[in-house]
């Protein structure tokens, strides 16, 4: 074979990543079940660089070079497994199958055992950026082997985005499944980003009163500073935009009912199965979900709530300014849970995650790209046992600094009946870690008297039981 790559799977994603990799230089192996889709690539742009169609797995293998380079991009689930189980039995020892679809993490610890035992290398590569991200360089997770990274990584490092700083988009997040995870709670953050926005939106138009396109005037002002970021700028693009067909403001001829596809959701189950709040996330993902509940909608359409007018022109800017600050407050909130959860990930499966590395990888490419992750980066630069994004020291001042205006637009948001719960669970967060003590210690005491879950004490160790039906006397439950 003479093909340096292969891609399997050439709907939209597969296809793009197959033009980039040409675009670079690379002769590309094609293959998708449908036939039609390869003739049409090649048709279309093969004009682009290199491609050598193939019409079954067979001669898609037989394209090949060796040690083989494949890329499936098919949709994530039972298409994988299929598509796995057909070409394995192809492939030989040394060769490496990379999945760059959207798959759950378990899943590709499950897949790279199952290709390990045959000496296959099998990398679960996160790829975010969306089509044109695919095309123009994305930012990608590949999770896998040393092995596997040396012969795969300097051809990601070419297709991928560019940081500001010229640096590649993309690094070896660690061992198997590391890439998706780290994929998927790149897209739980990226829930936690859009719903603060959305809520910053909505606080603005509600109680600061401004109309959309005003809204996209402060929201371009804000890309200049430190939020600037890719979803700040579309948001802008996309409140500045007139609905073609009334002439009205297209955010509201919009029908208010979020949807998902599950990498949010997934985030969420996760951690709580490693037991790392992320209520930022969390509170994203129930948005969405309670806005697609329209006969609950319908059944409390009529709940009383405050009347309060808009605020005058004056204390409306006073306000948008403060919504800067506890926007900004909240992303570093909700950002730091991110990073929690993957430093717990990385200690439960041994996969020695670098956390600034990974801060270094979304600066280009994908949805979440912003100024923002370079200093996430230098923070885990600076200390890379940092216990959480929140105590690092530039963050620390900024989030005191923000404090204020944060619990102004939280109280306000709250007395004009504007649902914040991303901003207010990401104040929560920040009020309950800093808090020298917690009402956890009650919580404890209720278990203790209900169920005799035992507790310890603050002056002295060991566990603890007092004998609440009794005379109320305490005995010592750890020998
Ligand atoms: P889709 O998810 O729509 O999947 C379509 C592709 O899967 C087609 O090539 C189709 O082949 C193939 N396929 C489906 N079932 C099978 C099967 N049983 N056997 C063989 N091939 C099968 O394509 P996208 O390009 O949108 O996404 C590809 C992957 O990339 C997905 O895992 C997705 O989650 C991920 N991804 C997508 C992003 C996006 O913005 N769209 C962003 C990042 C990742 P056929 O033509 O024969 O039907």
């Amino acid at each position: 074979g003479t093909a340096q790559i292969g891609v399997t799977g050439l709907a939209v994603m597969g296809r793009n990543l197959a033009r980039n990799l040409a675009r670079h230089g690379y002769t590309v192996a094609v293959h998708n079940r449908t036939g039609a889709r390869t003739e049409e690539l090649v048709e279309e742009f093969g004009r682009e660089g290199d491609f050598v169609p193939a019409g079954t797995p067979r001669e898609f293998v037989a394209a090949l070079e060796r040690p083989r380079r494949v890329i499936v991009m098919v949709r994530a689930g039972e298409a994988t497994d299929a598509v796995i189980g057909e070409f394995a039995p192809l492939l030989e020892p040394g060769d490496i199958v990379v999945d760059g679809g959207n798959a759950h993490f378990a899943d590709t610890r499950r897949r790279e055992e199952a290709l390990r035992e045959r000496g296959v290398h099998f990398v679960g590569a996160g790829v975010s950026g969306g089509e044109e991200g695919a095309l123009h360089g994305p930012s990608i997770m590949p999770g896998g082997s040393d092995e596997a990274y040396a012969a795969l990584g300097p051809l990601l490092e070419d297709i991928a985005a560019k940081a500001p700083d010229g640096a590649p988009c993309t690094a070896h997040i660690g061992p198997d499944g590391a890439g998706h995870f780290v994929k998927m709670v790149h897209n739980g953050i990226e829930y936690a980003d859009m719903q603060l926005i959305a809520e910053a939106y909505d606080l603005l138009r509600t109680v600061a009163g401004y109309g959309p396109a005003r809204v996209a005037e402060v929201f371009r002002a804000w890309n200049t500073g430190p939020l600037d970021s890719y979803l700040v700028e579309i948001t802008a693009e996309v409140l500045a935009h007139t609905d073609a067909s009334t002439g009205r403001p297209f955010v509201d001829v919009v029908a208010d009912a979020a949807e998902q596809k599950g990498t949010g959701r997934w985030t969420v189950q996760t951690a709580l199965d490693l037991g790392v709040p992320v209520s930022g996330i969390a509170e994203a993902v129930f948005a969405r979900s309670l806005s697609g509940h329209t006969g609950l909608r319908r059944a409390a359409a009529g709940l009383p709530g405050p009347h309060r007018p808009p605020f005058g022109e004056r204390d409306a800017a006073r306000f948008a300014e403060r919504v800067e600050q506890a926007l900004y407050a909240s992303k570093i909130t909700s950002y730091a849970q991110g990073w929690n959860m993957m430093r717990a990930a990385s200690a439960e499966y041994g996969w020695g995650i670098d956390l600034g590395a990974v801060a270094a990888v979304w600066r280009g490419g994908c949805i979440i790209r912003a100024a923002f992750l370079d200093r996430v980066r230098a923070a885990y630069a600076a200390d890379p046992e940092l216990p959480t994004l929140l105590a690092d020291a530039e963050f620390a001042e900024e989030t005191g600094r923000a404090q204020e205006a944060w619990r102004e637009v939280v109280a306000t948001a709250v007395r004009h009946g504007v649902p914040v719960p991303g901003l207010s669970a990401a104040l929560a967060s920040y009020d309950a870690l800093r808090a020298e003590r917690l009402p956890a210690a009650l919580v404890q005491a209720q278990r203790d008297y209900f169920g005799a879950h035992t507790y310890r004490r603050t002056d002295r160790p060991g566990s603890y039981h007092t004998l609440w039906g009794r005379d109320r006397s305490e005995v010592r439950t750890d020998g």
